[in-house]
Formats: C-alpha cells, structure tokens, sequence
C-alpha cells in the first residue's frame, strides 16, 4: 500500500518561501510546563521563509500538509540560541534616562554594536548597579511545539511588502 503522507513528503506540497501558514499549537519546555499557546479559533499566523519562528520549527513544517499533527522538539541550537554570558552584563544607573524609574523585569533597547539593537531586561538592581539579561528569554530552553497545520496560503502583497503575515484574510490594518 502506497502511504500518501510520504508521496507529500516528497514535495508535492511542500510549504513554499512567502506562504502565510496558519497554525495551532501548544509550546511546552522540558519540565512539560506549558509556556504559549493557540487553539483553531485563533490561530498563530506567520509569513513562511522569513525567519519569523526558530529554524527548527520552520524546518519541520516544510513538508507537513493542512490537517496534518506533528509533535516538534527544537533544541536551543534551532531555538532562541544558548545562553550567552556575555549577554549578561552590568551597567552603571547613570546610563539610563535621569527621569523615569529603573525597575526588575523592565526592558530596554540597547546598541550591541554589529548586531544592532537588543532587548536587555532588568534582572537585578544592587545600589546604582543595574544587572542586565540580553538573552532571550527562552535561550537555552529545549522546547516542544505540538502542532497543527491549520491552513496554507499565499502571502498578499501587502504582506510581502511588510515581511510578515496578517492574520486569517491578509487584511489587518496597522
Ligand atoms: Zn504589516
């Protein structure tokens, strides 16, 4: 008996680069913690082959067809990265605005040189030591997506243009 599931996995329907893909899904880490989440009435839309989910996700989905259920473990190589110590760093609270409070767990944009622009979180702050995380926060994670290919379409101009996808009709306003 043929299996069809692996005719498709051949190519036939591959999800191609400036497809928009509608998914379900369930993110868990490995202690089984559920950390994101949505089901079929909302949907989680994202314009294919745009880097927009971590390359171990993306890379699953390629040969997947609408309907079809996978269970995907990313390791934080395909992930959000490892964590990266020189991500953590400390820096003197004169460095930030004279006006306006400095708090745990407030973020803030900051110039990393080459790379460009950061988000860097505040972790801890000891006297006018400001302890900052420019790691994502789920660097180092091995995470599990439990998902469901909702629906496959092309991208609208519109969307190729912005480089992202626009939810169910392509029509979001923003
Ligand atoms: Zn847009």
């Amino acid at each position: 008996m043929l299996n069809y599931r692996v005719l498709f996995s051949w190519g036939l329907f591959m999800i191609k680069k400036d497809q928009v893909v509608s998914l379900s899904f369930t993110l868990t880490n490995d202690k089984g913690e559920v950390l994101d989440k949505a089901d079929k009435k909302e949907p989680f839309f994202y314009l294919h082959g745009h880097s927009q989910i971590v390359p171990g996700l993306e890379n699953a989905i390629v040969p997947m067809v609408i309907g079809e259920t996978k269970k995907i473990t990313v390791t934080p190589k395909e992930g959000y990265g490892e964590i990266d110590d020189k991500l953590y760093v400390s820096v003197d609270r004169s460095n930030f605005p004279k006006t306006g409070k400095v708090e745990v767990g407030m973020e803030f944009m900051a110039d990393i040189g080459v790379g460009g622009k950061r988000a860097f979180i505040v972790k801890e702050i000891v006297g006018t030591d400001v302890h900052l995380d420019g790691n994502h926060p789920l660097a180092g994670e091995t995470l599990t997506f439990d998902i469901c290919v909702e629906a496959v379409r092309e991208a609208t101009p519109n969307e190729l243009e912005h480089g992202h996808a626009h939810g169910g009709d392509g029509h979001h306003h923003h």
